[in-house]
């Protein structure tokens, strides 16, 4: 299967276009393309030749999320269950607040952390996604507002598996979510949230980015919760750092 388009950043995908004997500015228009006007083939990006739109369909795919069940609450929260191209299915759900529209997307197919009360864990981790089926979830939720003339406002990372143990290609996905040219979405309304993966969380408090981070206590001491949640303890070594802050456990909630 080719990569998939929505794993390319703006840039890779500047240099693509350079690569094929055309200006950067044509990945530009790709990206807007894929993150302003949001269409469903190359075919469609009618700015470009025809010869640019053929190899990109050669060399790329877009990520197909097919709908399998919808599940709709009185408080306007819509969660999806979406069928990826390998027959695995993952969930993405759109929470309507007073505000805004918040999109929590899934990072990993089942979860190897091992939560007990964890659903998502019960079958381990089948696979890690790639940046784009991450992408493609805030896209299609992007797409289902457009037809209400709403946007995403905000991203929680809070869906099935751990982003840290998939950690690059959450990064990726976030730097395409922030991109000016793109979706745009506001650094401080993306919070990532973990169970305690405590080298990553070093890592990301390095990041020159200013998304939020939550991690996961469910409990009030490290003995009960190295029962319930079989990580590093994060509540003595992360309350001691200061590159770090404990934002959230929900979202919405500072
Ligand atoms: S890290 Fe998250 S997805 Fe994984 S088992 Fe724990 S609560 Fe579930």
């Amino acid at each position: 299967m080719n990569p998939f388009i929505y794993d390319l950043s703006l840039e890779e995908l500047q240099e693509w276009a350079v690569q094929q004997g055309e200006s950067a500015f044509r990945g530009a228009q790709i990206f807007d393309w894929l993150y302003v006007k949001r269409v469903n083939s190359f075919d469609e990006m009618t700015n470009l030749s025809k010869t640019l739109r053929q190899k990109m369909d050669e060399q790329f795919s877009f990520v197909t999320l097919n709908e399998i069940a919808k599940y709709e609450s009185k408080d306007g929260t819509v969660k999806f269950l979406f069928g990826l191209h390998d027959d695995h299915a993952i969930e993405t759900v759109i929470m309507k607040h007073n505000y805004g529209n918040s999109v929590c997307v899934t990072t990993q197919v089942g979860c190897k952390v091992g939560c007990t009360f964890c659903a998502s864990t019960l079958g381990g981790l089948k696979r890690n996604l790639n940046p784009g089926e991450i992408v493609a979830q805030v896209v299609q939720a992007q797409k289902i507002l457009d037809t209400r003339g709403e946007r995403v406002s905000s991203i929680v990372i809070m869906g099935t598996g751990e982003p840290f143990e998939n950690y690059e290609a959450t990064m990726k996905f976030l730097r395409i979510m922030i991109h000016e040219k793109g979706l745009n979405i506001g650094q401080r309304h993306i919070t990532v949230s973990t169970s305690g993966i405590v080298p990553n969380i070093y890592k990301f408090a390095d990041e020159d980015t200013q998304i939020n981070l939550a991690i996961s206590i469910h409990a009030p001491n490290d003995a009960l919760r190295s029962k319930l949640m079989p990580v590093t303890s994060v509540s003595r070594s992360m309350m001691s750092s200061r590159r770090c802050v404990i934002t959230s456990l929900r979202p919405g909630v500072e």
